[in-house]
C-alpha cells in the first residue's frame, strides 16, 4: 500500500509540516495530501531512526515498528562497552594502559596495537571492549548527540586523594545516563592509600560498598604495577551478566563513531562501535552526515577484518566526509539508497549551518557591535606574498573611524591554514585573505567554528569592506 505525506507524519508522530520541509531536502516536493513513493517512505522513515524492511509492509510502518522488536531467539550474548571517568591524575590513562598492555599484547602474538579511540581485551574466554578516551569529555559529548554506548563506567578514585571535584562529575555523568558504575580505588602500592576513606567518601553519593551492605563493587588496584587487574576485568563481567547485554548479530549494522579524522593517505577515517547486527567491508552506509561504502576495516590491533559484529570497534575507510564523534551510523540495503540518504542529510546540515550565525561575521558586525558594545574587530590576515600582507595592514590600520579599533593579530604570506583558523576562532577575529584560499582542513574547521573567511583579489575591495561594516558600528551621535 501507499501512504500520504500526512498519513506517514501522523504513524511517525510527528508534524506534516516537518515532514514537507524534509521531502524537500530530499528534492521532493509535496503538499500533504499527496501519495509517497516507497522508496521516499523508506528514506523519511530511517532519517526517524525506522527501520523498514524490506519484508515489512509499508502500512504497517509506525511508531510501534521505531523499536523494531528482535526475535529473542536471536538475542546473543554481546561484550560490554566500558569507559573509564574519574577525577584528573588518579590514573585513568595509566589504567587503560595498563589493561590494555597486560591484556591484549600478551594474548595476541603480533599485533601491533593501534590507537582507534577503542579496543578490546579478553578475561575469561570473553570479551570486554574499552573506549580509549580517559575523563567524561567523550562520555558527555555522546551522551549530547544521543548516544548512549556505555554499559559500564568504571569510576577511578586514587586512594591517597580521595573524592575530588571531577569525581563527583563523573558520578553524576554516569548517574544521569543509568550506567552502572564499578569503583576502582587506585594507587594502592602508594605510602598514604586509604582505601576506607575512599569508600566512606563515595557513600555519601550512594555508592554503598557491599561490604557495608550496598551493592556497589569495589576494587582495590595498582595500575602502575598491574595489581588487582584482573579482578577488576573479572567484576566488570559480573556486573554485564546482571545487565544481560544482549544483541541480534543477524542484521543490517547500527552504531555510533567513536572518533574520527581526516588521514593524509586514507583520507576520512571513523571508528565505529557496532551496537546490533554485523557490518562487512562493502557495506554501504551512512554515518552522521557522510556516507560511503566501506573500503577497509582494521581493528584495534592494526588488524584486517572483513566484518564486525556487536561491541566491536573498527576503524573504517570509504566515507565522502569526516563525521563526528557521537554520530549514529545504519548501514544500508544498497548503494544509491546510501547516497541519496547521506546527501539529504548533508543538505539538512547545511541548511541548518546557514541559519546560525557565525561568530564575527561581516554582514551581521553591527548588530553585533550595538548589541555587545564592540569596539574592537581583530583581524588575521593572509596574502600570497609578503608584500601584500605588508600592504593590506598598512591600509586596514589607517582606516579611521572613530570609536572603533582594528585589531591585527596575526598577519602572514600563505594559504589560511586550519591553524589560522583555529587562532581567529580563539579570539574571535575575521580572517581577510588576499590573493589566497584556505585549504581543505581550513574550510572544515571553518565552517565548524563560524569563523568569517573573506576572500579579496583586490586590496581596495578588502579595505571597503571592512570600512563599511566599521562605520556601521559607530554609536549614534547626539
Ligand atoms: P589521569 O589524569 O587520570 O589519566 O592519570 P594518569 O594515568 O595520567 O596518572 C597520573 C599520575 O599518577 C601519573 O604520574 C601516573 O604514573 C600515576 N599513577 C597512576 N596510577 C598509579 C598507581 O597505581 N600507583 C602509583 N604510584 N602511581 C600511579
Amino acid at each position: 500500500g501507499s501512504l500520504t505525506v500526512g498519513e506517514l507524519a501522523e504513524k511517525l508522530n510527528k508534524d506534516s509540516s516537518e515532514l514537507i520541509k524534509k521531502l524537500m531536502f530530499l528534492g521532493v516536493m509535496a503538499t500533504k495530501n499527496e501519495d509517497l513513493e516507497k522508496e521516499t517512505i523508506e528514506l523519511i522513515a530511517e532519517d526517524y531512526g525506522v527501520e523498514v524492511e524490506e519484508e515489512i509492509e509499508i502500512d504497517e510502518l509506525g511508531i510501534e515498528t521505531q523499536v523494531e522488536e528482535d526475535d529473542p531467539a536471536k538475542l546473543e550474548e554481546r561484550p560490554p562497552v566500558v569507559t573509564i571517568m574519574g577525577h584528573v591524575d588518579h590514573g585513568k590513562t595509566t589504567l587503560l594502559d595498563s589493561i590494555r598492555h597486560t591484556k591484549v599484547t600478551a594474548g595476541e602474538a603480533g599485533g601491533i596495537t593501534q590507537h582507534i579511540g577503542a579496543y578490546q581485551v579478553r578475561e575469561d574466554g570473553k570479551k570486554i571492549t574499552f573506549l580509549d578516551t580517559p575523563g567524561h569529555a567523550a562520555f558527555t559529548t555522546m551522551r549530547a548527540r544521543g548516544a548512549q554506548v556505555t554499559d559500564i563506567t568504571i569510576l577511578v578514585v586514587a586512594a591517597d586523594d580521595g573524592v575530588m571535584p571531577q569525581t563527583k562529575e563523573a558520578i553524576n555523568h554516569a548517574k544521569a545516563a543509568e550506567v552502572p558504575i564499578i569503583v576502582a580505588v587506585n594507587k594502592m602500592d602508594k605510602e598514604g592509600a586509604n582505601p576506607d576513606r575512599v569508600m566512606q567518601e563515595l557513600t555519601e553519593f550512594e555508592l554503598v560498598p557491599e561490604a557495608w551492605g550496598g551493592d556497589t563493587i569495589y576494587v582495590n588496584v595498582s595500575a602502575l604495577k598491574g595489581d588487582g587487574i584482573d579482578e577488576l576485568l573479572e567484576m566488570i563481567l559480573l556486573v554485564a551478566e546482571v545487565e544481560e547485554l544482549k544483541a541480534n548479530p543477524d542484521k543490517r549494522a547500527r552504531g555510533t563513531v567513536v572518533e574520527a579524522e581526516l588521514d593524509k593517505g586514507r583520507g576520512p577515517v571513523a571508528t565505529l562501535l557496532v551496537q546490533e547486527g554485523t557490518m562487512k567491508v562493502g557495506d554501504p552506509i551512512v554515518v552522521g552526515n557522510t556516507y560511503g561504502k566501506i573500503r577497509a576495516m582494521v581493528n584495534d590491533l592494526g588488524k584486517r577484518e572483513k566484518s564486525a559484529g556487536p561491541s566491536t570497534p573498527v576503524e573504517i575507510t570509504g566515507l565522502n566526509g569526516v563525521p563526528n564523534a557521537g554520530d549514529q551510523f545504519v548501514i544500508f540495503g544498497d548503494e544509491k539508497k546510501a547516497r541519496q540518504f547521506g546527501e539529504a542529510r548533508a543538505n539538512r546540515a547545511r541548511e541548518q549551518e546557514r541559519s546560525q550565525t557565525s561568530k564575527v561575521s561581516i554582514d551581521d558586525l553591527f548588530d553585533q557591535i550595538q548589541e555587545g558594545d564592540v569596539k574592537e574587530i581583530n583581524v588575521i590576515v593572509k596574502a600570497d606574498v609578503q608584500g601584500s600582507v605588508e600592504a593590506v595592514k598598512g591600509s586596514l590600520e589607517k582606516i579611521d573611524v572613530e570609536g572603533v579599533k582594528i585589531n591585527i593579530i596575526h598577519a602572514g604570506a600563505g594559504a589560511i591554514a586550519e591553524s589560522d583558523v583555529i587562532l581567529a576562532s580563539a579570539s574571535n577575529a575575521l580572517i581577510i585573505g588576499f590573493n589566497v584560499r584556505p585549504d581543505a582542513n581550513a574550510k572544515r574547521t571553518a565552517e565548524t567554528e563560524k569563523v568569517d573567511i573573506r576572500l579579496h583579489r583586490v586590496i581596495y575591495d578588502a579595505i571597503e569592506e571592512i570600512e563599511s561594516a566599521m562605520k556601521g558600528m559607530l554609536d549614534p551621535e547626539y
